[in-house]
């Protein structure tokens, strides 16, 4: 059996202990999807040098976020890793990827997945983000994903589609109406499976420019894309705008 791809819009950090439309989104994607072997993490907040992988038998959780709330840092999901999955990444992806203990589990990934499995009971295994790399060669990543699919691999990209901190308004309700606009010009490609229109994201226009200033976040998208199928069916989630310059969409390819 084919295993699916998601791609995931985490927003804030606080949705880790947050009951809200969003995680209980995630909460009913873990209870629906065939249950994996093992998850492939790719996650915005490992954007390293080079493209690493752990082949940690205990992978250490990462708090890599600031001025939350005590009760954030206090939250635990210790899960497993799986040096099977880090070999048959070096097997997938050869010479690029390099093994890195010193990362983790990220808050990219434990806020979703502490969600979707909340009994940290499947292996997880994170890969990073080169931030040398070109939007193209991500997507190539990706696509030397899908082989995993069939190994019962769950591949969860982690970021989010518009994602601009620096023109953020914790108090706005919705997006920006670019915002809306780029998110939209995003689902519009990927529901037509026009994946050049999403690696040069830059042909959306004016929104893109604001969308975001870094791509660390825009980039798991890249992976999730590459890694799905011409045949995969694909369903939209969390399709929402909010603080102006936050998407919280979601997509699910299987
Ligand atoms: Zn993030």
């Amino acid at each position: 059996m084919k295993m699916p791809v998601l791609f995931v819009g985490h927003g804030s950090p606080m949705n880790a202990i947050e009951d809200n439309e969003f995680s209980q989104t995630w909460k009913s994607l873990g209870k629906r999807l065939p249950r994996p072997k093992a998850i492939l993490a790719v996650s915005a907040h490992w954007y390293s040098g080079g493209t690493r992988t752990s082949d940690a038998i205990n992978p250490r959780m990462i708090y890599d976020m600031y001025g939350f709330p005590e009760e954030l840092y206090e939250l635990k999901y210790p899960v497993p890793g799986s040096p099977e999955l880090a070999s048959k990444l070096k097997e997938s992806l050869g010479d690029i990827v390099t093994i890195d203990n010193l990362w983790g589990i990220d808050h990219g990934t434990w806020s979703v997945l502490c969600h979707m499995y909340p009994d940290a009971d499947i292996p997880v295994v994170q890969l990073s983000i080169n931030h040398q790399a070109s939007a193209m060669t991500h997507y190539e990543i990706g696509k030397k994903l899908r082989s995993l699919r069939t190994d019962g691999v769950l591949i969860v990209a982690s970021g989010n589609v518009v994602h601009n901190l620096a023109l953020i308004n914790w108090q706005m309700e919705g997006g920006y109406p670019w915002a809306h606009e780029f998110d939209s010009y995003i689902m519009n490609n990927i529901l037509d499976k026009n994946h050049d229109a999403v690696i040069h994201h830059e042909r959306a226009g004016s929104s893109a420019e604001k969308a975001f200033y870094t791509p660390d976040h825009y980039f798991p998208l890249l992976y999730a894309i590459g890694a799905s199928e011409p045949t995969d069916e694909i369903e939209v989630f969390n399709e929402k705008c909010l603080m102006g310059s936050m998407s919280m969409t979601g997509y699910l390819f299987g």
